[in-house]
């Protein structure tokens, strides 16, 4: 399958993307991708929400809000972008880090159960089960949470970020059972489930078709998912790797009435 949008791309409003990332240089490398609607999703905690980690202390949403000054200025009738976020969990108090206020002003907006480097406390690592569990509690956190009407996709879903082990080594601590029950109410919620570049652009063929992300996203494609594609990417060449989920989702048989409509 040709890929033809791209919803997760990081510029250097991100603090953890490349100096040179702009939004500039990535039209090159999506156009050369094939790619026709491009969302840039920075990383976002909407400062009314409070608890947020220091991290976040400079990525609010005045500051993603820049990049509108390079939006206006990009007239390229060959490719849309829209205005996105990457917005977080708060595991302090079981929701996501955003206000309707905020939401309402993104075309986009992502959130992940799997910021576990940011979201979860570092004492879980060394249990996988617990940091399993974590993943599990902020998945359903995020769809029950009442802001979930305005989640375009759940981001890298159950793939811990910056992992001190093999991530895919949490994904059998949680059962078919529990994740047909999150993917069920995903579909139900008109979410989709984003399928993600930096997951599978590092493996072979053959541990693509082998891996446990390609078997839990099997779970919700027969829940009746739909799937949405992003590179992740936080520099412009990382952009190339898109295309691995094309062959991602011709390995899970998908269709366009399965990709999300955007
Ligand atoms: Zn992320
Ligand atoms: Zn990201």
């Amino acid at each position: 399958m040709q890929i033809t949008h791209d919803l997760h791309v990081h510029t250097n409003l991100s603090i953890c993307a490349e100096p040179e990332a702009d939004l500039k240089g990535y039209l090159k490398w999506a156009k050369a991708a094939g790619i026709k609607t491009l969302a840039v999703s920075n990383h976002l905690w909407d400062h009314a929400v409070p608890g947020w980690i220091p991290w976040y202390g400079p990525q609010d949403f005045k500051h993603i809000c820049k990049i509108k000054e390079d939006l206006e200025q990009i007239t390229d009738p060959d490719i849309r972008i829209l205005f996105g976020a990457e917005t977080e969990y708060s595991y302090q108090d079981h929701k996501i880090a955003i206000t309707a206020e905020v939401a309402e002003q993104l075309d986009v907006m992502l959130v992940p159960n799997s910021h576990s480097n940011i979201s979860m406390p570092t004492a879980f690592y060394p249990n996988l089960q617990q940091h399993a569990d974590f993943m599990l509690r902020a998945y359903h956190d995020i769809l029950d949470d009442p802001n979930s009407k305005y989640v375009t996709a759940i981001a890298h879903p159950f793939a811990a970020v910056e992992c001190p082990y093999e991530r895919e080594l949490l994904l059998p601590f949680i059962s078919d059972a529990q994740y047909r029950e999150c993917f069920e109410e995903t579909a139900a919620k008109n979410i989709a489930v984003e399928i993600n570049a930096s997951v599978f652009c590092k493996k072979t063929p053959f541990q693509i078709r082998n891996s446990e992300f390609l078997r839990i996203f099997q779970i919700a494609r027969d829940c009746k998912c739909k799937f949405s594609f992003g590179s992740d990417s936080h520099s412009h060449n990382h952009m190339k790797y898109v295309q691995v989920c094309g062959i991602v989702a011709d390995l899970l048989n998908l269709t366009e009435p399965q990709i999300i409509n955007i």
